[in-house]
């Protein structure tokens, strides 16, 4: 048994770049789940991990050697406005390990108490979010869309006060790196070049080692969020808080707060209760991400050589990139899903099924899943128009290999998870264990399971959704 060899490189950066914070701890830590094939993923000893050593690591309360925790600082847009200072409010990387393939990932405790950072929150995290967070960033990571990952949620023995008061908890996120284009506005606003230049290399050297410079770094980060935002799309995930503080560098999904999926399909379908005005509705993402990707364009500039009319019109040419990578992928995407391969006949046969799925608002995930086996139809409120969609799509000749590797069966659907953070909350653990091995198998259609495929009912609906902050 073995405590994680940690190997910082982030706290080799200029102290300005974070703020050495140890966490406050737990008074009665319980580990509620361990995430045992990622912890073997990433070269972690499982049993050392769920013992007295790891579970004192997971709750904050004693840190093993060579972990050195730090809050991260960085800017932000929200919501469009910029907000100079925001910073790891309720987190704290706690180091970063190599696992044996060689990739080097951050370990971070997620609602560990308060930081420098923390402004007037009180840098904790409920059990709901917490388990929240672990279900969709580990199906995400099971339907292989690059995302950080959930490697334990401990439940602190504390109170949150919130509307109510809740029992705390930490889930320990695991990523790539947490460095977001906000990191970079930080320093951007700032000035600060030399540290703009310092953070380039480190991005280039961890993530995108073939970049030769400042713009190829840009053009490599463009093309990773093209493709990730269309796999968002595909299984109808709206993230909720696209802000640039949320966006990773990386290409990984990162913070999901009042994230979901869509249950019945409307483009304009908006979860979070605080996106009133729909910015970060589903069929908006892509625009939102193009806006990001400016943001994070404008901070590379004073890099990009003496030139600045120059550098700007690269930028700009990089970031106009995304419109095209994201259409070839969005379409071959949504293609595959119907079985055929990318075509303007495929093309057509997508945007018409969209089309009725949002008149009846069919459910999303059963409209597709059940092309392969003809329960489909019964999504749709206009059957006749189905059919005759039908008939054209079967003359296409779809693949149902490819359908099936495509489409989920079942999602993390909302009510479901509402449903397991309330047993949780009350002592009962099995539903969450039942929903992440489903969720984790999300190809695999089981009798046992058959209920979690199920549409929401009226009044098992979820409409809203909350960061939980
Ligand atoms: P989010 O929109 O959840 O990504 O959070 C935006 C900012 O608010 C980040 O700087 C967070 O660290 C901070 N924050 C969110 N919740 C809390 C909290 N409970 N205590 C302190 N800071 C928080
Ligand atoms: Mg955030």
């Amino acid at each position: 048994m073995s405590a994680p060899q940690f190997d910082n490189s982030y706290t080799a950066l200029p102290a300005r770049f974070f703020a050495r914070t140890a966490p406050a701890g737990s008074p009665d830590p319980q580990l509620l789940a361990l995430n045992r094939p990622l912890a073997e993923r990433l070269g972690l000893d499982p049993d050392w991990l769920s013992g007295a050593g790891g579970v004192a690591m997971l709750s904050g309360n004693a840190l093993p050697e060579g972990a050195a925790s730090i809050a991260q600082a960085y800017a932000g847009h929200q919501f469009g406005n910029l907000v100079p200072q925001l910073g790891d409010g309720r987190a704290l990387m706690i180091g970063e390990i190599v696992a044996p393939d060689g990739k080097r990932f951050d370990l971070q405790l997620k609602g560990s108490g308060p930081t420098p950072f923390s402004r007037q929150g009180d840098g904790l995290a409920w059990l709901g979010p917490v388990l929240r967070e672990y279900l969709d960033s580990e199906f995400m990571a099971a339907m292989g869309v690059p995302t950080t990952r959930a490697l334990a949620a401990v439940a602190t023995g504390g109170l949150v006060q919130r509307e109510t008061v809740l029992p705390g908890g930490i889930l320990t996120r695991v990523a790539a790196s947490h460095i977001r284009v906000g990191t970079f506005e930080y320093f951007a606003l700032r000035g600060d070049n030399e540290a703009l230049r310092a953070l380039t290399d480190h991005v280039i050297t961890r993530h995108y080692p073939d970049a030769q410079s400042p713009l190829q770094l840009l053009e490599k980060v463009v093309a990773a969020q093209a493709r990730l935002i269309a796999q968002w799309m595909a299984l109808g995930f709206i993230h909720g808080v696209m802000n640039t503080d949320n966006m990773a560098i990386s290409g990984e999904t990162i913070d999901y707060g009042p994230a979901a999926f869509m249950d019945a399909y409307h483009p304009d379908m908006v979860f979070s209760s605080i996106d009133r005005r729909g910015r970060y509705a589903w069929s908006q993402q892509p625009q939102v991400a193009v806006w990001n990707l400016a943001q994070f364009a404008s901070c590379l500039i004073p890099l990009m050589g003496q030139d600045e009319e120059k550098a700007v019109e690269e930028a700009t040419r990089a970031v106009h990139s995304f419109p095209h990578i994201y259409q070839a992928e969005w379409q071959g995407r949504f293609a595959a899903k119907i079985g055929l391969s990318p075509s303007p006949q495929a093309f057509d046969l997508v945007s018409r099924l969209l089309d009725l799925m949002a008149a009846g608002q069919a459910d999303f995930t059963r409209s597709f899943a059940g092309l392969a086996d003809g329960r489909a139809r019964d999504e749709f409120l206009d059957r006749a128009a189905f059919d005759a969609w039908e008939a054209d799509w079967q003359a296409a000749d779809p693949d149902a290999g490819l359908m099936a590797a495509a489409n989920p069966v079942r999602i993390p659907r909302n009510h479901r998870i509402e449903e397991a953070i309330q047993a949780a909350v009350a002592g009962d653990l099995a539903p969450f264990q039942r929903l992440e091995a489903a969720l984790t198998h999300p190809f695999e259609a089981r009798p046992e399971w058959d209920d979690l495929s199920r549409a929401p009912l009226a009044d098992e609906r979820v409409l809203r959704t909350f960061c939980g902050t």
